[in-house]
């Protein structure tokens, strides 16, 4: 059986060894997502090269994520290390301390925060752990009341509630890591807390520059986690290729209880605008220690494959967990069941909708042809995947193969939903490139003599942007 949804895994320790990533690839990986909050440079150009063999001994493409870390917005370091807050406890937060902290006061590698917080604003440290209330700014001290105690470690995150914290979502290391991400040919750039449109125009600008000389343009994927970029939505979406429902900060900044509906509402405009999703963090979080997930696991990532999620994510499940292959063959067997359930509506979908291009035409016609007829499969001959983009942006009960001789396209349809990429050979013309694409869906195995299929192509061959002709084929009978 074809799995609709993808699955994103996230590189770290526990998956750095050649074997668990070729099993793990196995299990059913499609996207491997490198963390650059972790590592230098050479690690991840490493990584990538791992990554790339194992995906050549596979004999499948995998696409490689880059996640740039994004602003730090931390406290310092304690004398001791960590200290324990006491409820009621007045505690400072000084921009200007430059020695460890106490129980009293902490320094901040965020040195902006004072300018950022007004007396009742609420401080969240260590993903909403750490509960502050701010009662006064004096020039570089917070002077805050503790809400909620507990132990607090060096260096942990801070949020304002409800946003407004002022950082720059690309910071001096991340044009830096953008240039390493180029240089590794990474499908995909992550980048952490953009907070409007500008933020992933420019992160764009800089790694088309960087991927110039080797003609290598990524994906642009930004993370919602701000308070901010939830009014931006639908610009940020525009500048974008894709989305991650970035539940971890998300949560922080929006209260816990605001993301579930979030993240449908996400899914949903995403789709709409023909742009990618990733729901990520904490959705296998148990198999961190547990060789099962817990029944709450098991129908948050169904759940996010009913609202038509592209790709669900795991983070430390495979980065530092202790069963980097099992939760993946447990996350694939959730998503391939969750997806039988899944609403099939294509009229409906086509409904008070107006297209202008003839190829977008054509792929929504391939897909309306296709679901009507009872076909059994549709083939999209693309060069930049942008067929097969429009035809996973509706619901249908029907796997789309993507067969393009490029292989950067070939990696990045790796995370699009639905869509099964092989690699096709170029060819002249485009009756031979018909004939092949058929012959090679009857090799693999995916279609059989006698089934009804569903073909795009473009005419003149091997140029993007040119799909203008649907045909429909019975298998065999030429
Ligand atoms: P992170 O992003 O894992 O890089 O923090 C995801 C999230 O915040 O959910
Ligand atoms: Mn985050």
């Amino acid at each position: 059986m074809t799995r609709a949804t993808k699955i994103v895994a996230t590189v770290g320790p526990a998956s750095s060894e050649f074997e668990v990533l070729q099993q793990m690839v196995r299990a059913g990986v499609d996207v491997f997502r490198l963390n650059f909050s972790h590592g230098t440079a050479a690690d991840h150009l490493a990584r990538s090269e791992l990554i790339r063999r194992v995906a050549r001994t596979a004999g499948r493409e995998v696409a490689i994520m880059a996640d740039l870390q994004g602003p730090k917005i931390r406290i310092g370091k304690f004398e001791t290390g960590r200290v324990e807050l006491e409820k009621g406890a007045e505690f400072t937060l000084d921009a200007a301390l430059e020695s460890p902290g106490n129980v009293g006061q902490v320094g901040l590698d965020y040195k902006e925060l004072p300018r950022d917080v007004r007396p009742g604003d609420i401080l969240l440290l260590n993903d909403g752990l750490i509960v502050l209330k701010v009662e006064r700014v004096e020039g570089e001290k917070i002077v805050t009341t503790v809400r909620i105690g507990g132990e607090l470690s060096n260096n942990k995150g801070i949020n304002r509630q409800g946003g407004g914290l002022t950082a720059p979502a690309l910071t001096a290391k991340d044009m830096e890591d953008i240039r390493t991400a180029m240089a590794l040919k990474a499908d995909f750039v992550a980048v952490s807390f953009p907070k409007n449109s500008t933020d992933m125009t420019m992160a764009r600008q800089l790694a088309n520059i960087a991927g110039a000389s080797a003609k290598h343009r990524p994906m642009m994927i930004a993370k919602i986690e701000r308070a901010e970029a939830i009014p931006e939505l639908a610009a940020i979406l525009e500048a974008s290729d894709g989305i991650m429902v970035a539940r971890g900060d998300l949560a922080v900044e929006v209260g816990n209880a605001a993301v579930p509906a979030l993240q449908k509402r996400m899914i949903k405009m995403a789709r709409e605008a023909n742009k990618l999703t990733i729901t990520a963090t904490q959705m296998m979080e148990s198999m961190i220690v547990n060789a099962v997930p817990t029944r709450a696991e098991v129908s948050d990532v169904a759940n996010a494959v009913l609202d038509g999620t592209d790709a669900v994510m795991l983070s430390a499940e495979t980065a530092t967990g202790r069963y980097p292959v099992e939760v993946v063959e447990a996350m694939s067997a959730i998503c391939l069941e969750a997806e039988k359930s899944y609403e099939v509506a294509i009229d409906k979908d086509f409904l008070n909708r107006t297209f202008t291009r003839v190829d977008q035409s054509i792929a929504n016609g391939a897909l309306f042809t296709a679901w009507h007829l009872r076909a059994k499969a549709i083939a999209s001959l693309t060069d930049s995947g942008s067929t097969a983009l429009w035809m996973s942006r509706h619901n249908i009960d029907l796997p789309i193969y993507a067969l393009t001789p490029n292989v950067a396209t070939l990696r990045r349809l790796a995370l699009f939903r639905n869509v099964q990429p092989f690699e096709l050979e170029q060819r002249d013309n485009r009756d031979k490139v018909l004939n092949a694409a058929e012959d090679l869906l009857l090799e693999r195995g995916v279609v059989q003599k006698g089934d009804l299929i569903v073909l795009t192509v473009g005419e003149p061959m091997g140029q993007p942007g040119g799909t203008n002709t649907l045909k429909i084929v019975k298998v065999g009978e030429r």
